[in-house]
């Protein structure tokens, strides 16, 4: 039991909720290290979303709103962290759910389907998956044909840079949601939100709601007016602005 006054209550429960996703085999042992990536992250943005990402999530929000064939795919962290979060987003853009994994076996593709339907959804794809996605070997390349392989719009989390670079090569348009602002996703992403998936989703389908009764030139404006390099570097100053901060805290002690 983690006592509510302990000073990283928050970021504990998290690591708990995760560790109980291995438990139920919805997430595997190598989540808790892609995990343990995040938080450092985390850990340097502050555990907050940072302000230089308001861009991004507005762009995301505008991308969501535009897309015609939206797919929100969720992996075993994400499942394990984040599920009702996921499918309201889901809801409030009218974006199908696939079950996309890594490590991949038929039974944990069910287990994250089951938790999905507990938390709200109606249907998630994946499970069988019936189409590959090109320029791609690992397990990722399994897809559903109503799903990510015919989607213009993809959302991912917590992701390895390869199927990320092999869904823009096929055309697609990819929001990323990724603590690391220097990894091969974030860098190979349309859009990409520098931001814990705990905040992001909810944030997210905030955005959403304040920009749906924009007209769509607007929403366009938003999208094409994004530029994911100069916002990854924005992030990267700010972190290093922060950083310096704190040393000079230290320093005047
Ligand atoms: P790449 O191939 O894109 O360089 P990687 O090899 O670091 O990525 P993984 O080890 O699979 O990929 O890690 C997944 C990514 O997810 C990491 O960049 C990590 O920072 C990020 N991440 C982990 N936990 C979270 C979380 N809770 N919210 C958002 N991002 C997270």
């Amino acid at each position: 039991m983690i006592p509510k006054d302990h000073p990283r209550y928050e970021s504990l429960m998290i690591r708990e909720r995760l560790v109980e996703g291995v438990r139920k085999g919805v997430a595997v042992l190598e989540g808790l290290i892609a995990h343990g990536r995040g938080e450092a992250f985390d850990y340097l943005i502050g555990e907050r979303s940072p302000e230089v990402m308001d861009g991004a999530y507005r762009a995301a929000a505008a991308m969501l709103l535009l897309a015609k064939d939206p797919v929100i795919s969720v992996n075993g962290n994400v499942a394990a962290l984040c599920p009702k979060e996921v499918v309201e987003l889901a809801r409030e853009v009218n974006s199908k759910l696939e079950v996309n994994l890594f490590h991949r076996s038929r039974k944990r593709a069910e287990r994250i389907a089951e938790v999905l339907k507990r938390s709200g959804a109606e249907e998630v794809l994946g499970v069988e998956p019936d189409e590959e996605l090109e320029g791609l070997s690992s397990e990722r390349r399994k897809v559903s044909s109503r799903g990510i392989y015919r989607a213009d719009v993809v959302l991912l989390a917590i992701e390895d840079g390869d199927r990320t670079e092999a869904l823009v090569r096929l055309g697609k348009k990819v929001i990323a949601i990724d603590l690391n602002p220097l990894s091969r996703t974030s860098r190979m992403a349309t859009v990409t939100i520098v931001d814990n998936v705990i905040r992001a989703f909810p944030r997210l389908k905030k955005e959403v709601r304040e920009l749906r009764k924009e007209g769509e030139g607007r929403l366009s404006d938003l999208v094409s007016s994004f530029d994911n390099k100069k916002s990854l570097k924005s992030c990267l100053e700010f972190i290093s602005r922060r950083l310096r901060e704190l040393e000079l805290e230290k320093a005047d002690r």
